[in-house]
């Protein structure tokens, strides 16, 4: 039989890790939050492999004395709570005494600290949970904590790591919207040399947002202004300290940040930050209230910019309910839902002319879930209630279906996919007869999550909804590229992108006709560069493969590339990554809207790499293989 055994300290440090210590990200945040919660002004993070070689935050607060510095590393040692009331109104980003022992045993850490009524400050090393030495060093005051080789001691965790560039990717937007949050402090990221961000102390949040996120994308949000209103009085039916007083004060709530113009249209919620108190966490409530907002505004499955900062009275929020601080339960749950919700719909309403939105009004939380229709007014591509469809890359469009005669005939070249001789005569798929008009078809249904099946009077026919929409996008792009610049959409926060010496010497040619086809790019140091607009539609999750594939074929053509070649070799990458994928479930207006866009298309037949499109059944094979002519 197993023997029960209480686990030794080292091996719950390590599990205590896992909830705490997820990813590099993770370590910045917890150091983050300690340098804030210290008081510091001046914080700086430098980062090495994504900060799997080394992360190091220096910061300017209080310090500690040797003492505190040695205690530092006990589990659950922390100077922020006191007692069990303390908990009732955390004022501090940490309180649970967890971070720095278990990033200290999973990492090989050295802690150099200083308050600064002192001369001399404390040195601290620590491997894997290890003390290996503990001296006097003369060092600047505050707090200088590095972190080399995180995980190298649970090789489990360590595998589960991404690149570098996806790691830092995740360091500089943390670091980012901490800093958002904290205008009057500098922060600074360094990668290796490279400075990713230097923003230094300004007054107020709007200075911040253009300081970090820069003019244009300032232009595609709404400052929501500052709202402030009172809370309710305390009702004892609320789950939080059913024994408080019922003559408690009531407190105030106060809301300010940015929300995205209805046309930014995201395909996660990656860009939906939310801080309460200043302390960024991710709530179910919040991020209901935030679609509910923008509903009947966005699509369903898009999702908007958000960077929205609460104050709340620290006794109505309890931050202690998720290992990695990052959820939170409000007293007044329903208040706070309603509360930013209106706030953030009367900014939408107030941004756009009123008549769009008649009849979808300023309503609470109940009136709007009591509207299922959308109003008349709103245009149709906003309106469209869609199904089941993954959230990636795919902007929903109405049918733009012209009018009968001004359809193009099918023209392409006939395709021919040659006779299989072994299969049965019956159904074998043929080359597209010319003339068809696809716009003409009937959708039947999906096969396999991936190919459209549909039918008119010539037969049966058989769509590949990858191949098709990536046609329409590779036309598309390619017109908008010859009739001028293509329009990209800015990112909330750039994505990284390693390049070997060669194609970094490739971009310098290159360049021009990236930013002509929607891409803005910067150098970011001898080896990367920071994409911070790419073309619409492509999800920040595939701009990296998207550009290392352009690099990757423009590498591969011999010497030179003609303009228009290099144009289509974008324009094919742009439209591939765009496109829908295949293996994914489509309604029936959307499988629609691709027919139509595909009739409209200049060559239906093929995708952009020669793949055919389209297989044609037609009626006469099909009777003749039922033995009825
Ligand atoms: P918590 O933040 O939950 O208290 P940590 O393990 O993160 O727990 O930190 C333990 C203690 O170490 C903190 O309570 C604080 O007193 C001290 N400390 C950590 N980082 C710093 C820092 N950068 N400056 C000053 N004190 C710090
Ligand atoms: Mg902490």
């Amino acid at each position: 039989m197993p023997q029960v055994r209480v686990l030794a300290d080292n091996l719950v440090n390590k599990i205590a890790a896992g909830e705490v210590v997820e990813r590099p990200a993770s370590v910045v945040k917890e150091l983050l939050e300690n340098s804030l919660d210290a008081g510091a002004r001046r914080l700086s993070v430098e980062v090495e492999s994504g900060g799997k070689r080394l992360i190091r935050v220096s910061d300017d607060g209080c310090g500690m004395n040797s003492d505190d510095a040695l205690l530092a590393f006990e589990r659950h040692a922390t100077s922020k709570l006191r007692g069990p009331d303390d908990l009732l109104a955390i004022a501090t980003l940490g309180f649970r005494g967890e971070a720095l022992p278990s990033i200290a045993s999973v990492a090989r850490v050295v802690l150099e600290t200083r308050p600064s009524e002192r001369n001399v400050g404390t040195r601290i090393e620590i491997n894997g949970g290890k003390m290996m030495a503990v001296k006097e060093t003369g060092c600047a005051p505050g707090t200088q904590i590095t972190i080399r080789s995180l995980f190298y001691n649970v090789p489990a965790r360590r595998k589960f790591l991404r690149t570098d560039t996806t790691e830092l990717g995740h360091i500089a937007s943390l670091v980012t919207h901490y800093a958002l949050a904290h205008p009057e402090c500098h922060f600074v990221l360094k990668s290796g040399s490279h400075v990713i961000l230097d923003a230094a102390s300004v007054s107020t949040l709007q200075d911040r947002v253009y300081q970090v996120l820069g003019r244009t994308a300032l232009d595609d949000l709404i400052d929501i202004g500052r709202g402030t209103a009172p809370l309710p009085v305390f009702r004892s039916d609320t789950w939080f300290q059913p024994e408080a007083q019922a003559s408690e004060p009531a407190g105030e709530i106060t809301a300010q940040g940015f929300v995205s113009r209805p046309q930014v249209q995201k395909a996660s919620s990656n860009g939906i930050y939310i801080f309460i108190n200043r302390r960024l966490v991710r709530d179910r409530i919040l991020l209901n209230a935030i679609r509910e907002a923008y509903r009947h505004v966005l699509p369903p499955r898009a999702y908007p910019v958000v960077l929205l900062f609460l104050e709340i009275s620290h006794r109505e929020v309890d931050v202690n309910v998720h290992p990695q601080k990052t959820e939170v339960r409000f007293r007044h749950q329903g208040f706070v839902h309603d509360f930013v919700q209106q706030a953030i719909r009367q900014a939408l309403v107030a941004a756009r002319p009123v008549a769009r939105f008649a009849g979808a009004g300023v309503g609470s939380a109940q009136e709007q879930r009591r509207a299922p229709s959308p109003p008349p007014s709103v245009p149709e591509a906003l309106a469209l209630e869609t199904e089941a469809a993954p959230a990636e890359a795919f902007e929903l469009e109405p049918a733009r279906l012209p009018p009968r005669a001004e359809r193009l005939p099918f023209a392409g070249p006939a395709v021919q996919v040659a006779p299989n001789s072994a299969a049965p005569a019956a159904a074998t798929a043929k080359a597209l007869p010319t003339a068809i008009e696809l716009a003409d078809l009937r959708v039947l249904g999906q096969l396999n999550n991936s190919f459209i099946i549909a039918a008119n009077e010539s037969g049966l026919w058989l769509i590949d909804q990858h191949v098709a929409h990536e046609r329409v996008l590779f036309e598309g792009h390619l017109r908008a590229r010859r009739t001028g610049r293509v329009e990209g959409q800015r990112l909330l926060t750039p994505v990284l992108v390693e390049l070997t010496p060669g194609q970094q010497v490739l971009w310098e040619r290159i360049r021009q006709e990236l930013e002509e086809n929607g891409f803005e790019l910067d150098s970011f140091g001898p080896r990367t560069v920071a994409v911070k607009v790419a073309p619409a539609g492509i999800a920040a999750g595939a701009i990296e493969k998207l550009l290392r594939e352009i690099f990757d074929n423009v590498e591969k053509e011999t010497r030179q590339v003609s303009l228009q070649a290099l144009q289509q070799q974008i324009a094919a990458s742009v439209a591939c990554h765009a496109a829908i994928k295949v293996n994914m479930p489509l309604g029936e207006k959307k499988m629609l809207w691709l027919l139509a866009e595909l009739a409209q298309a200049e060559n239906p037949a093929t995708c952009p790499h020669g793949r055919p499109i389209v297989l044609h059944y037609g009626m006469r094979d099909i009777l003749r293989a039922f033995k009825r002519i």
